[in-house]
């Protein structure tokens, strides 16, 4: 089953029907995009637009024709994550639709996660009724802060109240597996401020955190504002100092760090990787396959990555016509693929099985060992707790000596 997806290779259409045609198993986990938002966060390289809702219709129409195109590559699913954008912005009946289509396309496995990101002022009973009568047992909410002048400063819009609300909302509905995103290191937020947050996410019926520095990608306006002087970034010792407080805090709350940014509520016993990690997220980690569906959203299967048009009405009119316009196909690459599984399987603290490569990397590694960054123990390379501090120098090096 190849059809269904086309490819635009520099310009010249190509077909990515080959690398689902030559995969030899199926593919177990699933990604969609819902690229709609209420207006942009100052932060935001998501691929999102403001949401106009005159084309929430055909937008969930498109998806479920592509939904359907796919379907035929995956196996018992075995976790599904509607990303965003803002996913919980789509309209009820159009969720029904959605979730409908998608269990008369695909099966999912026993113990399945299916997850859904929610912006907290979206929730409703409504809603959160919907997604868990369609399957849904994950939420993940972007709280980013629960203080004003921080979320001010994002250009986040909502009231930091409407975080436990939602999570109510969605536990009352049925949906148990609750996640929040925070974000530290926003211009002029102390360690103090800091600490107050992950007391905050942490007092919450959640059972994972994660917390991510802010970031300064190119093209959004908080990096405008930076390049205009208008605010300060956080300093590298502020940054690390609050990287070790989301450590201490969350291992007191009973939550374990299984990967950099991502701690989930570990039970005694458990290993490195506790059974409340996103299991979605794992798969990418672990550099496992998945399909992926909505505009830009990227896909692996063994091996080959693509990426869906990032223009909606782009996107939209190709799967009208019988195809999904892609970008940025790449075969498999064996150097690409070592690459990945150190910078994705290095994340976590589970860690990578050694790599079999003689020669530089092999030197690298015995460099960072040396130095107290890395650990290898029966077969297996894990960063220390200092490495962990220094991931992305840590990994870099690697990926350079390949
Ligand atoms: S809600 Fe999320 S995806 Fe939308 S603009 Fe804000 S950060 Fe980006």
């Amino acid at each position: 089953v190849t059809q269904g997806i086309e490819v635009t290779v520099g310009g010249q259409r190509a077909s990515a029907g080959p690398a689902l045609a030559s995969r030899r198993r199926p593919v177990l986990s699933l990604y969609v995009h819902v690229p709609f938002c209420f207006h942009k966060c100052h932060y935001c390289d998501f691929y999102s637009l403001v949401d106009r809702r005159d084309r929430q219709d055909p937008f969930t129409d498109a998806l479920v024709a592509e939904l359907r195109a796919l379907a035929p590559h995956a196996g018992p699913l075995e976790s599904v994550f509607v990303g965003g954008g803002t996913p919980t912005l789509l309209r009820p009946d159009l969720w029904r639709r959605l979730l409908d289509a998608f269990h008369g396309a695909y099966r999912l496995a026993p113990d399945a996660e299916f997850t859904v990101e929610c912006n907290p002022e979206t929730a409703s009973p409504e809603l959160m009724g919907v997604l868990a009568a369609g399957g849904v047992n994950r939420l993940s909410v972007g709280a980013q802060s629960f203080d004003e002048r921080h979320l001010k400063t994002l250009e986040r819009w909502h009231d930091p109240a409407s975080v436990p609300r939602a999570l109510a909302l969605a536990h009352d509905a049925g949906i148990h597996r609750l996640s929040v995103d925070l974000i530290f290191a926003i211009p002029g937020q102390t360690l103090d401020d800091w600490r107050r947050d992950l007391d905050a996410a942490l007092a919450l019926p959640v059972e994972h955190l994660s917390g991510y520095g802010l970031t300064y990608e190119p093209g959004t306006a908080m990096t405008t504002r930076l390049e205009r002087g208008d605010v300060e970034p956080a300093g590298e010792d502020l940054e690390a100092a609050m990287y070790e407080a989301t450590l201490e805090a969350a291992a007191q709350a009973g939550f374990r760090r299984y990967e950099v940014s991502n701690l989930a509520r570990a039970e005694p016993g458990e290993g490195p990787t506790p059974r409340a990690a996103s299991r979605h997220n794992l798969a990418y980690w672990r550099g496992e396959s998945w399909l992926a569906a909505g505009p830009s959203a990227s896909a692996h299967v063994e091996g080959w990555r693509w990426k869906n048009v990032p223009r909606v009405d782009e996107w939209m009119a190709g799967v009208r016509a019988g195809g999904s316009p892609v970008v940025d196909l790449e075969p498999p690459d064996e150097r690409r693929a070592l690459a990945e599984r150190l910078m994705m399987g290095l994340r976590l603290a589970e860690g990578i099985d050694t790599p079999v490569h003689a020669g530089a990397l092999r030197a690298a590694i015995e460099r960072e060992r040396g130095a107290g960054l890395l650990d290898e123990r029966d077969g297996r390379l894990t960063l220390t707790e200092r490495g962990f501090l220094l991931a992305d120098g840590v990994i870099a090096r690697l990926i350079d000596a390949i």
